[in-house]
């Protein structure tokens, strides 16, 4: 098997990938983007619409715009990029097994960059009574056979979620002339950003349908009709609400699940809440050495957020293996940190957050993103450990589908070192 050495391996050569790629190499290391396509850029390749890079390049451009820009910086710096080449295997000691054309390649890594990005999940997910027909597909699906295989995946449309991917797709398939009839969403909120909302649904006149689910699916060997129904406060079904939908495909927006079974192969641990490797601030897993950064990690709305996590991960992952290999080179034993690692823990109203633990002194501001489990009209953001109040945020309204990120400061950190008080993050209500 023919072997290679690099400081820094990054797994994925999506936006994150590039980003942490570009980060690693800037710091001095020698970097090697393994991708299984054909070509750099990840999903961004067919999400052809405008609204990438409005906060990292205050311009607004398409996803493969957004792409072209790291691609074209990827090329100019001397980075390795293996294209076509499939990551199978990864051990705790830092070597990536890959195969592509000429065979398998064994990759010995100073330190990781997991930056696998997410897949959709499908019906089994949520189990949908009724036939298995042709014509139930995931919107990204959807997405790739409209805007790069040019083919058309019906007539008549359902659309189930209303996360961005799903309301991208209304849009799209009724500029390309087919008839969207609706989406259907569960919860009582819609879970994509207000502005795809706007832009996506209430410009084309797609009605929205909350608190409702497809309850059957009907037809075979194609797909022929759907029955939705309302639900309750508790997710039960209505029953006097049952309705049946003639139509010819149904698009499910249900949700990402970060791509994990190679993380797990090398003993990473995962956040149930997120599905993605518990990390610490560094963006560190607690497999030494092995990084993660962009949908991997956790589910991100926004790219340009996906390439700042991805450059603090390429960068951490640099200073890891630059610093492991000045040690041995001056023969110096690796010195005591008395360091303290704290949990970092959702609490009132939160979902999750990233980091799920903190290691104390701070070395460098940390940056805390999480999401709220629930729409706050008037609401903030209070970070405690114990009694002891970290931060306290400007009241403002939240909503499940907005990332939110809070910055601690060392400063504001280094008396916990001694205390292993364990910090949690809540978004409280305010009154008025
Ligand atoms: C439909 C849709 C619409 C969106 N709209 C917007 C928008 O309007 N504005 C915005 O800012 N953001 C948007 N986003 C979000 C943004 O595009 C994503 O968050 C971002 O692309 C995630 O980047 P990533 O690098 O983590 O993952 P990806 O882009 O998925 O890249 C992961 C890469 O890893 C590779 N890979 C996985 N496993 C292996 C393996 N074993 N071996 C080798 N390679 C592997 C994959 O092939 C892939 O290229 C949208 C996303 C989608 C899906």
């Amino acid at each position: 098997m023919k072997q290679l050495n690099y400081d820094v391996v990054v797994i994925g050569g999506g936006p994150a990938g590039m980003a942490a790629a570009l980060k690693a190499k800037d710091k001095g290391a020698t970097v090697a983007i393994i991708e299984r396509n054909d070509e750099l850029g990840g999903i961004l390749n067919q999400c052809i619409h405008s609204g990438f890079g409005l906060s990292y390049f205050k311009q607004e451009l398409t996803g493969p715009e957004y792409a072209e820009l790291f691609i074209n910086q990827v090329a100019a710096a001397d980075i390795d990029v293996f294209l076509k080449t499939m990551v199978i295997d990864l051990s705790p000691a830092r070597q990536v097994k890959a195969m592509n054309d000429e065979g398998m390649l064994l990759f010995n890594a100073g330190a990781i960059v997991l930056a696998m990005g997410c897949r959709e999940r499908t019906r089994g997910a949520i189990k949908i009574p009724g036939s298995r027909p042709a014509g139930v597909l995931t919107a990204g699906l959807a997405q790739r056979y409209v805007n790069i295989e040019n083919r058309k995946p019906g007539e008549r449309i359902v659309i189930l979620g209303s996360g961005d991917i799903g309301l991208i797709m209304a849009r799209r398939l009724t500029l390309e002339g087919m008839q969207v009839l609706g989406v259907y969403e569960l919860m009582p909120y819609a879970n994509g950003l207000y502005r795809n909302i706007k832009n996506c649904l209430d410009d084309f006149e797609i009605p929205l349908h909350l608190s409702t689910t497809v309850t059957k699916i009907i037809g075979h060997p194609h797909l022929k009709a759907i029955e939705v129904a309302k639900v309750d406060e508790n997710f039960n079904v209505i029953e006097a609400t049952r309705e049946v939908i003639p139509c010819d495909t149904l698009l499910l927006s249900i949700g990402l699940i970060p791509e994990n079974e190679l993380s797990q192969k090398s003993g990473v641990s995962l956040n149930p809440r997120t599905n993605g490797p518990l990390v610490n601030e560094d963006l560190e897993t607690d497999q030494p050495g092995i990084f993660a950064c962009g949908n991997v990690l956790h589910v991100h709305d926004l790219v340009d957020n996906v390439t700042l996590e991805a450059e603090q991960a390429g960068a951490a992952a640099a200073a890891y293996v630059l610093k492991q290999t000045n040690r041995q080179s001056t023969n110096e034993a690796r010195p005591v940190e008395a360091r303290t690692t704290l949990s970092l823990s959702p609490g009132e109203n939160v979902s999750y957050t990233v980091p799920a633990k903190l290691t104390v002194p701070l070395q460098h501001a940390a940056r805390i993103l999480f999401r709220v489990n629930k729409p706050l009209d008037q609401a903030e953001v209070v970070i405690q450990a114990g009694t002891k109040i970290l931060y306290q945020g400007k009241p403002h309204a939240f909503k499940p589908s907005v990332m939110e990120m809070v910055a601690l400061n060392p400063e504001e950190m280094i008396h916990l070192s001694y205390t292993k008080q364990p910090i949690t993050v809540a978004v409280q209500a305010v009154n008025g």
